[in-house]
């Protein structure tokens, strides 16, 4: 088990102020009116690089900072990459992300305007790992994995206390679930806090590889699929040292989603609360909608996790409803 405390989550939140967003917990109309309590949403959507990420990252990259290392590496290409290249240049500090030559040039196009150096290397996204760990091991960079890290976890948490102060009293907190960094420390902060918050993961059923996980009892590979919920996809580590053990830990109930219901709560998302969701931030609101959330005694707060939504995928979905 972790040794994450909760005084880390507080150090956490005060090296991210001012560089990360606290954002607003907003009561949703439409979604009380179905779920028969009130419902608020953690628009993590309004953070710069469009994603909770940036917490995490943030508090890791200060920590790196800090210690006296100016560069940081990842292989990310999605959120936690954009986070990383943001919070480096915040910090004054060089982020390499090493990428193959199959990603689309618009994601390295977004990495590189935020100041990042990028390494393209190879045809597959385990040759960006293994360059991105040539570069720790000969150039003295310091590696920051996109969920299985206690500084990423605690930078995560800080939404956890934001939500608790901001809603004493909530019943539920609905948190999207991939590699679970969001998850666990989401979870950890509200349930060091607040022990009887009920905490929902929910996942695609396309590769949800924390809950194969789960079910096995330890972390095992699951296929990468294609998902709407892209942000959500990919395997949580065989060798996974925290998300696995406080996800299972800390989790009270997990929903799976098709993928018609994940394009309902994009759906939603834009046509009741004029938000611009991308897939893994609409499964919160989709669960609800699909009565997946067991009946609350009290308010339920959904994690609306990012807006790195693929600009004519929603207008297709969005047309297409
Ligand atoms: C990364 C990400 C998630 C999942 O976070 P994990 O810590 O991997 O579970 C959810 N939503 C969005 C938008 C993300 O970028």
């Amino acid at each position: 088990m972790s040794a994450l405390t909760l005084a880390d989550v507080y150090r956490a939140r005060q090296r991210i102020e001012g560089r990360a967003l606290v954002t607003p917990l907003v009561h949703s109309l439409s979604l009380s009116r179905i779920a028969g309590v009130p419902v608020h949403l953690k628009l993590e959507t309004l953070q710069p690089t469009g994603s909770f990420k940036l917490r995490g990252a943030t508090n890791a990259l200060a920590q790196i900072a800090e210690q006296g290392c100016k560069r940081v590496v990842t292989a990310s290409t999605g959120n936690h990459g954009r986070a990383v290249a943001h919070a480096a240049r915040a910090l004054g500090i060089e982020a390499a992300v090493c990428m193959s030559s199959l990603v689309p040039k618009n994601k390295v196009d977004a990495v590189a305007a935020l100041g990042a150096r990028v390494v393209i290397v190879g045809k597959s996204q385990d040759d960006a790992q293994v360059e991105a760990q040539r570069l720790v091991r000969q150039e003295g960079y310091a590696f920051v994995p996109p969920f299985d890290d206690e500084r990423v976890i605690a930078g995560q948490a800080t939404i956890g206390l934001e939500i608790l102060e901001a809603l004493p009293d909530a019943a539920s907190i609905v948190v999207p679930l991939s590699g679970g960094g969001l998850f666990s420390g989401v979870a950890f902060a509200a349930k060091s806090i607040r022990a009887d918050v009920k905490m929902i993961g929910v996942s695609m059923e396309r590769g949800a590889a924390m809950h194969a996980s789960l079910a096995a009892g330890k972390p095992v590979f699951v296929d990468e699929l294609e998902t709407l919920a892209d942000s959500l996809g990919g395997g949580i580590g065989l060798d996974n040292r925290h998300t696995f053990a406080m996800t299972r830990d800390l989790i009270d109930d997990v929903v799976l989603l098709d993928e018609v219901s994940i394009a309902r709560g994009i759906v939603h998302a834009y046509r009741e609360e004029r938000l611009v969701v991308e897939g893994a931030a609409a499964v919160g609101i989709a669960a609800l909608l699909d009565g997946a959330i067991g009946a609350a005694n009290g308010p339920i707060v959904i994690v609306v996790s990012g807006s790195n939504i693929d600009i004519a995928t929603h207008r297709r979905l969005i047309g297409a409803a």
